[in-house]
């Protein structure tokens, strides 16, 4: 064929109208008609993975063990409830897999994470949804208040969960939703006939029967509902909530009925008790007392709780998760040919600090930018690449040229 007369073998654009005519054995395809394609690969791939995400089942060798083994990839320590998790993720699925015919119904298994900030609760969450591939939206319980305050409805937590799997309604309603600072929605006073905190505990109520199982109008782009906008209705009996917070001086109720146990008989003796983390001793009472109202907490039947960070543990998350950061300083510095090293000695030094921040381990990535910046912005303009070796003299004095200080918490 004369090469002025190529045209495209599908929509018959010839070499004037096409950016880019490819050739194939027989004939020729252009652009335009290339990403028209791709858009009907998507669509269908899309339907048909969509399908699948509807109907969840989780795959047959998936058991609880398996579920925390995939966990010990991604969060270091926090084992109990890493345990607790699998197990609630692990029934929840399989209930869903459940025709609904037997006289047993399995009750839905929403989860609450106690523990400080920066000790792995969103990670864990995040985690376990990527594990099973089911739609993941995280949520702050901090930006929704009552009808009527400035704040969005609760039902926009579910617009989330829409929006990333593309308005699939049928696999949103297996996805999971995790709350974060549910603490912040507690009633303010001990006691509820005194200056009570309505806003937190309305928030409360509206939450109950989205946590339970219901149908729910959803409104599309998240915010406040009005009259004129299209809901989506989904419904909730198969999304599984995950709520998490750290209840700020939620151990002084803790310390109390465990004193009150300890004074009592029949229960652990006081020298048991790690006065050091009390949290873990956590249980519904003294939720009801820090302000959930007794619904909530009868709808958020697992409860389990997450250590706080030591030195160790922060070593190791600079280092050993399967994405940890250090891991991923070492691919950017190789990307650019250089050889990435960091000595114990620096490795320690960061943790430390972030132990001082009282972070957790969100601090880690803070300090571990305010250190590597200088090198990241040098290397790549560097004509001959040298290894880089952090040491501890090289940390201690980046640190101390940074603005981290005011990362430090009172
Ligand atoms: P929170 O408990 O406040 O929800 P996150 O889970 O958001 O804390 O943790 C913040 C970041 O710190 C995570 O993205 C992760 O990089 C790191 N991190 C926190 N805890 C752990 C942990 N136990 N193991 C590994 N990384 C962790």
């Amino acid at each position: 064929m004369d090469d002025k007369n190529v045209r495209c073998s599908f929509c018959g654009r010839d070499k004037g109208e096409a950016l880019i005519l490819i050739a194939g054995i027989d004939g020729h395809i252009c652009e335009v008609c290339v990403e028209q394609a791709n858009d009907i690969i998507a669509e269908e791939l899309f339907d048909k993975e969509g399908e699948e995400k509807g109907k969840f089942l989780l795959p047959s060798n998936v058991t609880p063990k398996v579920i925390k083994k995939g966990l010990d990839e991604y969060v270091i320590g926090q084992d109990e409830a890493k345990k607790y998790l699998s197990v609630a993720v692990y029934n929840h699925y399989k209930r869903i897999g459940l025709e609904k015919k037997d006289d047993v119904e399995l009750e839905k298994s929403n989860i609450l994470f106690v523990g400080r900030t920066g000790t792995g609760k969103t990670l864990m969450a995040k985690t376990i949804a990527r594990m099973l591939n089911v739609p993941f939206a995280i949520v702050d319980a901090t930006v929704f208040t009552e009808a009527g305050y400035v704040g969005e409805d609760v039902e926009s937590i579910l617009s989330r969960l829409l929006q990333v799997c593309d308005y699939n309604v049928e696999a949103a309603e297996k996805g999971i939703v995790y709350i974060d600072e549910i603490d912040k929605i507690a009633r303010k006073s001990d006691n509820p006939s005194i200056t009570r905190d309505v806003s937190g505990e309305g928030v409360q109520q509206a939450l109950l029967k989205m946590l339970e199982g219901t149908d729910v109008n959803v409104p599309p782009q998240g915010g406040r509902k009005h009259p004129e906008q299209k809901l989506i209705k989904i419904n909730t009996s198969n999304v599984l909530f995950i709520c998490g917070g750290a209840f700020d001086g939620i151990e002084k109720y803790i310390a109390r009925r465990l004193n009150t146990q300890v004074i009592g008989y029949n229960n652990r003796a006081k020298s048991e008790i790690d006065q050091e983390n009390l949290l873990q001793y956590v249980n519904h009472q003294d939720l009801r007392l820090y302000g959930l109202i007794p619904e909530i907490l009868g709808r958020l039947p697992v409860l389990t709780y997450l250590n706080p960070l030591d030195q160790k543990a922060l070593e190791t998350i600079l280092v050993k998760p399967k994405n940890a950061i250090i891991k991923q300083y070492t691919k950017l510095f190789r990307i650019e040919g250089v050889e990435f090293t960091i000595t114990q000695g620096a490795l320690e030094f960061i943790a430390a600090q972030a132990l001082e921040y009282k972070l957790g381990a969100r601090g880690l990535r803070s300090i571990c930018e305010a250190i590597m910046t200088d090198a990241m912005f040098e290397i790549p303009s560097q004509k001959e690449k040298k290894n880089l070796e952090i040491d501890l003299r090289y940390v201690k004095e980046k640190i101390s040229t940074s603005k981290l200080k005011q990362l430090k918490v009172a």
